[in-house]
């Protein structure tokens, strides 16, 4: 049995038909979870839709009634680059109130992992990007309504800019204050990094620069990398990030947004990371996490390898590294 919660559904399935977003990874990684006993049946936790309230407490009510009403624009439905159905509209209430359930688990357990979400392009009156919902802003902004947690930290390791997380929880104006440099030995790719002010949550992104989106609003901290970084730069960028993050701002919670698509295969992301690397990305954040006692809820975001399966093992992976980390008698 692990120690911590999987929250999962066969309805996180998104009906988009044939698409570059596999939308089956979802039951692929829960069937691969029993068939390879890294989890149990009872290991499971299955989510209810969040409801609208919960929704509303990051969507804006005309967003929110033009989805429940299906009154989308022909415009807005293709900024969305998905099928737009009623069935998709179910499928992201799901995943929010996934990321709810994970979110509380996370703070029982010190760790939840909802084996779907990490919606991080929606913006709070539109969609983009394959993301109708922002189900992690969501989750955060229920348990700060529950009084469960006063701050959180999201840790965006996607190869694509959380451009609507750092939309939502924009702070205090951007700055150019750099992060302080990791040794040049290790970083022989000029990175970039921006750093802003947040308020009550702090936003941190990992991103392939030259990637979508085009317009990357600033969040607490945005890591610009160079196409093709491979694992160790990675990892010392992140490493550097989180300690930048963590020195600047004490979060009651951490969430991990765990996209599988800065992977060398990747079809729609230009990093070189390995599997093995990023089952590093993993141990690195679930280990700054436990030595500090902070809460970790994870979310999974894109993933789009060539072979299925490979992002299906990088998705595993997360929760094989969690188990390990996590087990240890603190
Ligand atoms: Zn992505």
């Amino acid at each position: 049995m692990l120690p911590f919660k999987l929250i999962y559904s066969d309805d996180y399935y998104l009906p988009i038909g044939p698409h570059v977003f596999p939308a089956e990874k979802y039951g692929r990684i829960h069937t691969r979870l029993l068939e390879n006993k890294i989890a149990e049946p009872s290991d499971f936790l299955t989510p209810q839709p969040a409801s609208d309230q919960d929704i509303l407490l990051v969507h804006t009510h005309e967003y929110v009634h033009k989805l429940t009403t299906r009154t989308l624009s022909p415009q807005e439905e293709m900024q969305l680059e998905v099928p737009f159905s009623e069935e998709l509209v179910h499928a992201f209430w799901l995943a929010a109130g996934g990321s709810i359930l994970a979110a509380g688990s996370a703070l029982k357990d010190g760790v939840g992992v909802n084996v779907g979400g990490g919606f991080h392009h929606a913006f709070p009156d539109h969609g983009e990007g394959f993301c109708m919902i922002h189900d992690v802003a969501v989750a955060i902004r229920r348990m700060q309504k529950d009084g469960k947690i006063r701050t959180a930290m999201t840790v965006d390791c996607d190869v694509h800019h959380g451009n609507g997380t750092a939309a939502i929880f924009a702070g205090a104006k951007a700055s150019t204050q750099p992060l302080p440099s990791v040794s040049a030995s290790t970083l022989n790719a000029p990175g970039k990094a921006r750093s802003a002010k947040a308020d009550d949550v702090f936003t941190i992104s990992l991103h392939q620069a030259n990637n979508y989106p085009a317009y990357k609003p600033p969040s607490s901290i945005d890591v610009d990398l160079p196409d093709g970084i491979g694992d160790d730069d990675y990892l010392a960028w992140l490493d550097n990030a989180l300690s930048s993050g963590l020195r600047q701002f004490e979060p009651d919670l951490i969430c991990y947004i765990a996209g599988a698509d800065p992977y060398k295969e990747d079809q729609l992301g230009g990093l070189a990371l390995t599997i093995e690397g990023l089952k590093k990305r993993d141990e690195l954040v679930f280990k700054v996490a436990k030595a500090r006692g902070i809460p970790v809820m994870v979310s999974y975001a894109g993933g789009y390898a060539r072979k299925v399966e490979d992002t299906v093992t990088i998705h595993c992976n997360t929760i094989i590294v969690a188990k390990e980390i996590f087990a240890k008698l603190s």
